[in-house]
């Protein structure tokens, strides 16, 4: 994945600055042919390229849309694919039109004409690689009951607008919102088990005080036995000493 980072801080959006209770995360495409990131993603800075209409997402509402996300995927200046953070992941964006704005990280990939495998694979794969890697940073199960959803799922379950993205597009490539979510799984280390515990010999345990007390007893017993066992022994030697 290519991280990079650059807030779209004139956006109404995040000038709104209220908080996202992350349960998932919402998968975008923009609807549009244009996989430039630099038509979304501005200023430039460098990377990005110069978007000669001004009509990138910084500024308070885009076309007059009150629309915001947390990342774009798409082509740098260099043909690179890219993944921009542009807003907190904290932060609620406003990409579903519904209540999925409260509990889903929502990002866009920027389309070309739907039919270039070339530029699809390497966008999905991004795509897969920023869900790994917010599903890690936010504990998310890839596979949990509407955890990694597109934006046309969210429909189904009513908490976004009716739109067909990425339903439209994945399916020409032959991936479709079940590849991704088991490729995105697929990319988070299962833990390794435990190997089985070798048994440790018993340590000796110090003794308690009554053990060592009993074990003296013992041998002042002994003693005494032996002690009388000796005189016995005398005895018999010596009559007198009877
Ligand atoms: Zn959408």
């Amino acid at each position: 994945m290519n991280l990079r980072q650059l807030f779209l801080v004139n956006n109404a959006c995040y000038q709104a600055n209220a908080p996202l209770q992350i349960r998932g995360v919402m998968v975008h495409s923009t609807g549009a042919n244009n996989p430039d990131l630099r038509r979304y993603v501005g200023p430039d800075d460098g990377a990005l390229g110069r978007n000669p209409n001004n009509n990138h997402w910084n500024q308070p509402t885009p076309e007059g849309k009150s629309v915001c996300v947390h990342a774009f995927i798409g082509k740098l200046a260099n043909g690179n694919i890219a993944t921009y953070q542009t807003l907190p992941w904290n932060m609620r964006g406003w990409h579903s039109g519904g209540s999925a704005n409260n509990t889903h990280i929502g990002f866009e990939i920027c389309e070309d004409n739907l039919n270039d495998a070339g530029y699809f694979n390497r966008a999905y794969q991004e795509a897969v690689e920023l869900c790994a890697y917010l599903c890690k940073e936010f504990s998310l199960d890839p596979l949990g009951d509407g955890v990694i959803i597109d934006h046309s799922e969210g429909y189904g379950r009513g908490i976004a607008t009716s739109h067909e993205d990425v339903g439209h597009w994945f399916p020409k490539h032959e991936k479709n919102m079940d590849n991704f979510r088991s490729d995105v799984k697929n990319l988070i280390p299962v833990p390794e088990p435990e190997p089985n515990p070798v048994p440790e010999p018993p340590i000796p345990q110090p003794k308690t005080d009554e053990e060592i007390e009993n074990r003296d007893e013992n041998t002042e017993i002994n003693s005494i036995k032996w002690y009388i066992r000796l005189l016995n022994f005398l005895k018999k030697l010596m009559p007198k000493f009877s």
